[in-house]
């Protein structure tokens, strides 16, 4: 496996495959089963399989916990490595925040997702998030040149966003979602789940069997709007039901559900489809 920290290094990778189909699974690191998961998928049908781990500061408000993210800690970047070995991943891109920003981020271009996707959500919640997340995702699609890139459905709105900048920009690449890997308890993987205590991990279980709580009433002909008003718990930022494609609010059959929780320090998210 090539472990790259400069973008020449990568580049000069990709000219030598250029032949070949190369997936590009983009992450923060502390790696975990559900990133293994997208790594499954991403195997089925690529010839070369690179995963970047970049923490990126642009993503993070003042008051996030960007310091702390668990890739972060002294030690993780070498598990990390060691994960993608173990996966059989061919490359490995984890650059430092210089290589990426060599003049800071605070005077750069960034990308200005799509309105009508960005303004509910996490994108309300999170101001400056995503354009943070656009703008290093047309980073890295440049240096690595993927044919395809995977993204989880836990990150659903990013996942769209995605999707939509790379139709507005023309870029081909083929962007495929990837369904969320949870624990036994339901709860969604998450680097974020380090940290949560023991007590605090019950807690987070309720996000996700509060989704499916809805889902049956919602499929049983009760009104989604209703349903997350009356399901809705003081610890959730967010819980609506809004559709798939467009994050439009929905009461009506499709639908897609979204959480967004806070829990001791950690901020979760998940979302489930009622269809
Ligand atoms: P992150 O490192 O948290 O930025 O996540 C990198 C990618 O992994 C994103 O596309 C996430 O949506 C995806 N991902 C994270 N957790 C999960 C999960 N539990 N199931 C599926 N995909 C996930």
């Amino acid at each position: 496996m090539k472990v790259f920290s400069k973008i020449s290094e990568v580049t000069e990778w990709r000219k030598l495959t250029n032949q070949q189909t190369v997936s590009l699974i983009p992450t923060m690191g502390a790696l975990h089963q559900g990133h293994g998961f997208l790594i499954e998928e991403a195997k089925k049908n690529s010839d070369l399989i690179i995963v970047y781990i970049f923490p990126n500061p642009l993503q993070f408000s003042k008051n996030e916990d960007f310091d702390e993210y668990p890739s972060l800690l002294p030690g993780a970047l070498e598990k990390d490595i060691e994960f993608c070995r173990k996966q059989g991943i061919d490359a490995v891109f984890a650059p430092k925040v210089e290589e990426i920003y060599p003049n800071g981020i605070k005077k750069i271009t960034t990308v200005e997702p799509n309105p009508q996707l960005l303004n509910c959500l996490c994108g309300k919640a999170r101001p400056g998030h995503f354009q943070g997340v656009l703008t290093v995702l047309l980073k890295f699609f440049n240096f690595i040149q993927p044919n395809k890139a995977f993204f989880g459905e836990k990150d659903y709105q990013q996942f769209l966003l995605v999707k939509q900048m790379i139709y507005d920009f023309n870029l081909h690449i083929e962007i495929l979602p990837v369904k969320i890997r949870r624990e036994s308890s339901g709860l969604a993987l998450s680097s974020r789940n380090k940290y949560l205590s023991d007590e605090q991990k019950i807690q987070s279980a309720e996000i996700h069997q509060t989704l499916e709580e809805a889902k049956s009433l919602i499929l049983q002909g009760k009104p989604a709007s209703k349903i997350v008003k009356e399901l809705n718990k003081d610890y959730f930022e967010y819980f609506e039901a809004r559709d798939s494609e467009t994050l439009e609010k929905k009461d009506k059959l499709p639908l897609r559900l979204f959480i967004a929780a806070r829990i001791g320090k950690a901020r979760l998210i998940d979302n489930i489809v009622v269809e």
